[in-house]
């Protein structure tokens, strides 16, 4: 057995300064991705600084291909600002597919068993969701280019792996690179990281709470009409073919269980497949290791059960797994405020709500999300946004999916910009007026697509 409780002392050194700016993002998933085009807009210097080469996170490098829940199953759109641009430009170049409008909160069976396979249907209402799927190579350009058209100066290949701190304030990130060390000052800091990097090397309290790991997969290369309508016309038989998936060393595909085995891609001949395992610590490289390499197993393993058993997939073959592995929950903020479920469930008022997502299920309320989730209870200058803000578990399940994401980010960088404007801490801002900016933005239809044919 190896002793883990070596250490060694690293010997100090300068680190080159490469920007000093008002709004420094970190993590270009669809939190930070927003906040740092929000921030922008609203007059920050922005840098936003990414550990891969590509923005969208979850959402381009993860394989996670549906904004889940852009509306709820009553048939109302939830959320909308950077989310919506976002699908309006992709629309452009034919890169997502999402429900009409004329069948949202529908439960029209014709509706519901064409959506149900692109994930935009209830699976508790049967009703069908706004829920676009997005082809995720066009998501990485479109969010490039509206960082760029913000300009915003994004650095790629940037690990951050310590926060500056002095009396309690937030003064930026260093990072890793290819060009060593470095750093970047900010007024104000967005950590987008997912899981809540920038706070807990700043101190902040949080609490941890693993979900399960996904690693989703591609399949080409599918007969989906063939695939679909066997689905369709022999539920009992698919469900026991599902389990025995599962049983034969397959995906068992997504949290939410059997229900979602593959979905269709904006893409003719294209599948992709949630495969999950179960809980472990997602801040463990050990962990990691071995969840990228079982279930690169398991999807091999799926691909020949499907080949083998399921009508449509005789020619399949495996697209590509996930560059990223998917991490569902890990570090949550103990943040000003933390959301709870009873608050949620009671429909508590809040004064200074800044994002709205959607619920479950039919006939729950709108989670309204207050500012205080995204502000730490002790360090100034710090503003957390996406997966890993301030809520309790239940909260949890709906405020971490993408299009809920882009709209905390999006809050928070207009609430960066708007405390650099003010010349005042993110936590001393005017909030009412950032609710009126945040509803604003929402309300205002995307701006013209440069794309647009
Ligand atoms: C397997 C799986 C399936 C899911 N299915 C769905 C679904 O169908 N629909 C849906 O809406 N949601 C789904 N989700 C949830 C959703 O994808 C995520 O919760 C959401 O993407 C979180 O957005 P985020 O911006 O907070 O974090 P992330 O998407 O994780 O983005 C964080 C970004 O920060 C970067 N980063 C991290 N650490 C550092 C660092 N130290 N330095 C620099 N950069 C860093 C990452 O590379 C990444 O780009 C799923 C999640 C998983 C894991």
């Amino acid at each position: 057995m190896k002793d883990r409780s070596k250490t060694v002392i690293e010997p100090e050194r300068e680190v080159p300064v490469v920007d000093e700016v008002d709004v420094l993002v970190v993590g270009g998933g669809p939190a930070g991705l927003a906040a740092a085009v929000a921030a922008a807009r609203h007059g920050g210097e922005v840098d936003l600084i990414e550990r891969y080469g590509y923005v969208g996170g979850m959402a381009t490098g993860g394989l996670v291909l549906m904004l889940d829940r852009m509306g709820n199953d009553e048939g109302e759109q939830v959320v909308r600002g950077i989310a919506q641009e976002l699908v309006d430009r992709l629309e452009a170049m034919d890169a997502v597919i999402y429900p009409p409008k004329d069948v949202w909160g529908s439960s029209d069976p014709q509706a519901a068993r064409k959506w149900r396979h692109f994930g935009a249907v209830g699976p508790q209402s049967g009703r069908v969701r706004y829920s676009p799927t997005v082809d995720p190579e066009y998501l990485k350009i479109v969010g490039a280019r509206l960082l760029d058209e913000a300009d915003v100066r994004t650095l790629f290949h940037a690990w951050a792996c310590s926060t500056l701190v002095s009396d309690g304030i937030v003064r930026g990130v260093v990072f890793e690179s290819k060009s060593g060390r470095l750093a970047v000052l900010a007024k104000v800091v967005v950590d987008c990281t997912g899981d809540g990097d920038v706070f807990a090397y700043a101190g902040a309290d949080f609490e941890k709470r693993d979900l399960p790991f996904g690693l989703v997969f591609r399949l080409a290369g599918v007969d989906i009409e063939k695939a679909n309508s066997f689905v369709n016309e022999n539920p009992e038989e698919f469900d026991a073919l599902v389990r025995e998936l599962a049983k034969s060393g397959g995906t068992g595909g997504g949290v939410g269980g059997l229900n979602a085995i593959y979905y269709r891609t904006v893409r003719e001949g294209i599948v992709w497949c949630n495969n999950s395992v179960p809980t472990s610590d997602s801040l463990s490289i050990d962990e990691l290791t071995k969840a990228e390499k079982e279930r690169r197993e398991t999807a091999l393993r799926t691909l020949e059960f499907f080949r083998e058993n399921l009508p449509g997939f005789e020619e399949a073959f495996l697209l590509d797994t996930a560059p990223q592995l998917g991490t569902r929950g890990s570090r949550r903020l103990k943040g000003e405020h933390t959301l709870t479920k009873d608050e949620w469930l009671s429909e508590k008022q809040f004064d200074d709500v800044i994002a709205t997502c959607s619920p479950r299920t039919e006939g729950e309320p709108l989670i309204n999300v207050p500012y205080g989730c995204l502000l730490p209870e002790k360090l100034e200058n710090l503003l957390v946004a996406g997966r890993c803000i301030s809520v309790d578990t239940v909260v949890h399940n709906c405020v971490r999916l993408i299009p809920p994401c882009m709209a905390t980010g999006q809050a928070a960088g207009t609430a960066a910009a708007l405390a650099v404007r003010e010349d005042a801490a993110p936590r001393e801002i005017d909030r009412s007026q950032l609710r009126s900016l945040v509803a604003e933005d929402h309300a205002r239809p995307s701006p013209a697509l440069p794309d647009a044919k």
